[in-house]
């Protein structure tokens, strides 16, 4: 697939209000979304969700230096802490003209001395030259997440793997300070957990600084979609979680042995960096029982229990009722909170936030329920 993409144009009066919102609190960090509009069309596409899924061409919701400015003046924002990911929810950050944007936003944050982790996440073309311009950036902690999934049915993913291959073997040539993950996904079982596919990612993950294996997100407006495009139903159920089933967790550690292998992003992030995980899933039982020692060592040292007064005043700056706060398990438990309110004392505290209404199960770490019953 050849793309050709003109000069982005502003972005239409009636894009949805979600969209006009440049930045958003995720679990990886605040989002920078100032582009949106893909022509990739991958059909479990999580534009789906935002009503955005039938804009083909990027357009420019504002310019990089209002985005940049509403991005570090925005309130959850911590310089040199707040995980950062840019152009994560409706584009490919290397697309044609699109990626002009992506190095002009990572230089303007760059330029301010920001160390912050920032990730960037593609399938598409990573060139020579983009890696040349990454890793003329000085302080940003910056990670290249290279979307490959071995899914070989052009009605879900038309866009060859070949493509991402290649950036992925292009970033290993050439990228030093610049960290490259292989960012296996979607996972779906019967698709693309066959052992091909797994051998194959196996190859693919010695090129990167780390690798993540992660499942599909079957959301109501997906699986429609899907159905719209001929793929019978690729799960039962179509719940808020994304679905990795015990099975295909267990055959893909297996075929990985003693190569390393993270189920969360911001792990196989902070095994490349050599830092602790800014999601602090150390106190979450058996997510670390396939991490190198190393790296648990790593996170072993910064996992500090942060004090009720600190706990107290972040969920104040948040807007959230502090009554109900307690510390259990290795995890701060609150209730009636937004993914927003739970994240930021997340990234400020290194500690997992939950709230007691979406429980996290013993050994689930945070999947939906289809193939665990
Ligand atoms: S030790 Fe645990 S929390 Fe830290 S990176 Fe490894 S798996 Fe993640």
């Amino acid at each position: 697939m050849s793309l050709s993409i003109e000069a982005l144009r502003m972005a239409p009066a009636d894009l949805p209000a979600t969209l006009r919102e440049v930045v958003e609190y995720r679990k990886s960090g605040l989002s920078l979304n100032h582009v949106v509009g893909c022509p990739l069309d991958c059909a479990y596409c999580i534009r789906h969700v935002f009503d955005n899924y039938d804009m083909k061409r990027p357009h420019l919701v504002m310019d990089d230096e209002a985005a940049v400015a509403a991005l570090t003046t925005h309130w959850a924002f911590r310089p040199h802490r707040t995980p950062i990911q840019i152009f994560n929810r409706a584009t490919d950050p290397f697309l044609p003209r699109v990626k002009e944007h992506l190095h002009r936003t990572l230089e303007l944050l760059d330029g301010q001395g920001l160390t912050n982790p920032v990730l960037v996440i593609s399938r598409w073309r990573v060139d020579r030259e983009d890696v040349k311009r990454m890793e003329r950036l000085t302080s940003l902690k910056l990670t290249v997440l290279v979307t490959w999934s071995g899914i070989d049915d052009d009605r879900i993913e038309p866009i060859d793997g070949a493509v991402a291959e290649k950036s992925l073997a292009t970033l290993a040539t050439d990228a030093v300070r610049t960290k490259r993950i292989l960012y296996w996904r979607p996972i779906i079982a019967g698709i693309n957990d066959c052992d091909d596919v797994i051998g194959r990612a196996r190859e693919l993950a010695r090129l990167a600084d780390a690798t993540v294996f992660t499942g599909l997100f079957h959301r109501d407006q997906i699986r429609a979609h899907m159905r719209s495009i001929g793929v019978p139903d690729l799960y039962d159920s179509a719940p808020r979680r994304k679905i990795m089933p015990r099975l295909v967790e267990r055959n893909i550690l297996d075929g990985f042995g003693d190569q390393p292998i993270f189920r969360k992003t911001s792990c196989a992030v902070a095994f490349a960096h050599g830092i602790a995980d800014y999601n602090g899933h150390l106190g979450i039982e058996s997510i670390c029982d396939i991490c190198p020692k190393r790296q648990v060592d790593i996170c072993a040292a910064a996992h500090a229990e942060p004090s009720r007064e600190r706990i107290a005043a972040l969920a104040r700056e948040a807007g959230l009722a502090t009554g109900t706060i307690e510390i259990a398990n290795g995890r701060i438990l609150v209730d009636d909170s937004t993914e927003q309110q739970r994240y930021f004392i997340q990234h400020a505290t290194g500690f997992q936030v939950h709230d007691r209404s979406h429980p996290h199960l013993p050994g689930r770490h945070g999947r939906a329920e289809e193939g665990w019953e």
